[in-house]
């Protein structure tokens, strides 16, 4: 039998409360029911007839009061006022105990709820956390690809101006073939240049390292500085032997000035002059530019002898 409001059991309460005993007025004592609560044994409404007490403890003292007062004697009346007031008594201290049970479970639950708050916090900031390493990880490999591919464009451009550089030395060396051209290869140079742009040399001839790449090229001419559009003069007098664009020099001019000794004009913006026309020393052929492969205007000269590039830099 379940205590109703406790949830003691009737059998432990009884075996504290030896009083309880004395109570159970005309009953079986060794019976598993307590007399009170057995509404199948008892009066089941609870009438205070000295052997019909109160169904269950849930229907409260005025069913107490009914037991008491409905004693048939002043022994039993006094029993059951003691037994009463015991209950009594007992009641109150369950309840103090719940409360106190209560407040402990409510601490507890306090300290639950804020460590699963502090949880939850760690977990979201864990999640940004990983997110955030995600995304620099994302960035890193997008600018490691991004430095592959420049590389490998770079890569190529060289390549294509190293292409570009034995198409050169290729289209001389087939035109000195030609009747003309070993007719122009006896004609004396004079040796004498002058400077195809006004601006300065910003690279010089030779092999170089690459700082991106990181291995030397050679390079087959000088660079000089100046700005877009600016005149390109031919360094001396000849004839135009190509005039036209190719993939890495981009817009070229190559002038053969006899003797072996040509030159050479790229990355131009303007051609002003076409195949095979005659030029003069001082004569503007082109215009400076950035085609290409080329970062910005400039102007790649070349010299070159019996096809071969040579440093240019004594000559001008
Ligand atoms: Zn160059």
């Amino acid at each position: 039998m379940i205590w109703p409001r406790s949830g003691i059991s009737f059998g432990s309460l009884a075996g504290g409360l030896r009083l309880c005993r004395s109570v159970w007025i005309g009953r079986d004592a060794n019976s598993a029911k307590w007399p009170w609560c057995c509404g199948a044994r008892s009066n089941a409404r609870g009438a205070g007839d000295g052997a019909g007490p109160p169904r269950n403890y849930r229907q409260g003292p005025v069913r107490y009061a009914s037991v008491v007062l409905g004693s048939r004697s002043m022994g039993v009346f006094v029993s059951r006022a003691r037994f009463v007031s015991t209950i009594f008594r007992y009641d109150a201290g369950l309840v103090e105990a719940v409360r106190a049970e209560r407040a402990v479970v409510l601490r507890w639950k306090e300290q639950v709820d804020n460590k699963a708050r502090d949880v939850a916090a760690w977990k979201r900031e864990l999640a940004e956390r990983q997110a955030e390493k995600a995304a620099v990880a994302e960035r890193q490999r997008l600018v490691l690809i991004e430095a592959h591919e420049r590389r490998a464009e770079l890569e190529e451009e060289l390549d294509e101006l190293d292409r570009d550089s034995d198409r050169i030395a290729a289209r001389l060396h087939a035109l000195g073939s030609t009747p003309v051209g070993r007719a122009r290869r006896l004609v004396r140079f004079s040796g004498h240049f002058i400077r195809p742009v006004a601006g300065r040399i910003t690279s010089g001839f030779g092999g170089r390292f690459h700082p991106i790449l990181r291995r030397y090229r050679m390079h087959t001419g000088v660079d000089m500085g100046a700005g877009h559009g600016a005149p390109i003069y031919a360094v001396a007098g000849g004839v135009v032997a190509f005039s036209g664009t190719m993939r890495g020099y981009g817009n070229v001019v190559l002038i053969d000035h006899g003797g072996g000794i040509s030159t050479l004009y790229a990355h131009c913006s303007a051609l002003l002059v076409g195949d095979g026309a005659s030029v003069s020393q001082g004569q503007v052929i082109a215009r400076v530019g950035s085609t290409g492969m080329s970062t910005g205007p400039h102007l790649h000269f070349e010299v070159r002898r019996n096809g071969s590039p040579v440093n240019p830099v004594g000559s001008l």
